[in-house]
């Protein structure tokens, strides 16, 4: 086992497992009615009375999915909850309950478990959901982080990627593109500072994109928005790896295509000049970026009166049938075809 060299530090070797587990998780809160046992037995027992439960999970591995030199461990664990939470309202679904499995090699003291769950915590109390239960293990190197959150909605309400339909109105929550060049940002302060640790970066210009990749939220209202509208949507999923890439399982689940138009894409000012800084496509990166945590969804024709000029959503496209494709439409009017270039998580870099 290596040494824990700083001594103002406390090794995780001292607490034990259930000493870290009482620690970690004695500051959660409930809120919800459905949660009826959370931790301290041998599962967490929920009640959803009437409405359906739905559940999701990501893994997420240090070195793969996030680098401790920029995003704070605080972060980190919000991030965590987040991610799960948007694959839940991609469901149209409430979350309401959360788990927390975590692999931690004796590299992190004590007070680095407290930063992540604290992050987790804050998640919870703003989104109302409850942590009820997880997993503690060590690991030989890195940190492993598994969040599973749960759900609740009504039969009628759930929402599939698989109902789309030939002239459903594509549509998209607040903007994107954004979280990928806080990212590109983020990635370029580290190797200045790799080069020189006495620089202290600047930062100011970039304080939106930058939060969008450190502190994403997830649209839990989104929901309650479109049902004040009257509308449900026809399908529906959360914006991860790109819209390219999710417009793309939409079609597939549907079994139709899509025009989706250059011109009413949601970008950000501060997005587009970072773009400009680095010389990169906007429409290229908006559409491939990922990471934004928005719902893109398919809406009747028919509901058009009732979404247009709303400032939580752009129209930006159309379904059409599954003959003809799916394409970009540019500002020049030109047609190209698109591909998934969101980020595979299997592919070789
Ligand atoms: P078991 O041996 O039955 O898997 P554990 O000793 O691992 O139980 O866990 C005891 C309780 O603490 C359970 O309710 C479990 O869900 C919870 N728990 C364990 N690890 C974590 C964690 N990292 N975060 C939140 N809850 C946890
Ligand atoms: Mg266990």
């Amino acid at each position: 086992m290596l040494e824990n060299k700083d001594q103002n530090k406390t090794s995780l070797a001292q607490l034990g497992e259930f000493g870290l587990i009482d620690h970690i998780t004695k500051n959660f809160n409930f809120h919800q009615k459905s949660t009826l046992k959370g931790i301290g037995d041998d599962a967490a027992v929920l009640d959803f009375k009437s409405k359906k439960a739905v559940l999701t999970t990501d893994l997420l591995v240090e070195g793969v999915h996030f680098d401790l030199s920029y995003m704070p461990l605080k972060h980190l664990g919000y991030k965590a909850v987040v991610v799960n939470l948007s694959d839940v309202c991609a469901m149209n679904a409430v979350p309401t309950q959360i788990t927390v499995s975590i692999a931690v090699s004796n590299r992190f003291p004590l007070e680095a478990i407290e930063e992540l769950y604290e992050g987790i915590r804050l998640a919870c109390e703003f989104y109302k959901v409850d942590l009820v239960g997880g997993d503690t293990t060590s690991s030989t190197t890195g940190l492993m982080l598994s969040v599973t959150a749960v759900g609740e909605v009504t039969k009628e309400d759930v929402v599939y990627r698989s109902g789309a339909q030939e002239n459903d109105l594509l549509i998209v929550s607040g903007d994107i593109g954004a979280a990928y060049m806080g990212l590109q940002i983020l990635e370029r302060e580290k190797q200045v500072f790799l080069v020189n640790p006495q620089n202290q970066p600047d930062l100011d210009d970039y304080t939106y994109i930058i939060e969008r990749q450190l502190k994403p939220e997830a649209r839990t209202d989104i929901k309650e928005l479109l049902s004040n509208l009257d509308i449900k949507p026809t399908s529906m999923i959360d914006v991860s790896d790109g819209i390219s890439s999710e417009i793309m399982h939409l079609c597939k689940a549907s079994d139709v295509g899509c025009n989706l138009f250059e011109d009413k894409l949601p970008l950000d000012p501060q997005f587009i000049n970072v773009c400009e800084e680095f010389n990169l496509d906007s429409t290229t990166i908006a559409i491939n970026g990922g990471e934004d945590y928005e719902l893109l969804f398919t809406i009747k024709m028919e509901d058009f009166d009732k979404i247009k000029g709303n400032p939580h959503f752009s129209i930006i496209g159309h379904m059409t049938p599954k003959s003809e494709g799916i394409h970009l439409i540019t500002r020049e009017n030109t047609k190209i075809p698109m591909k998934a270039q969101g980020w595979n998580a299997l592919e070789e870099e």
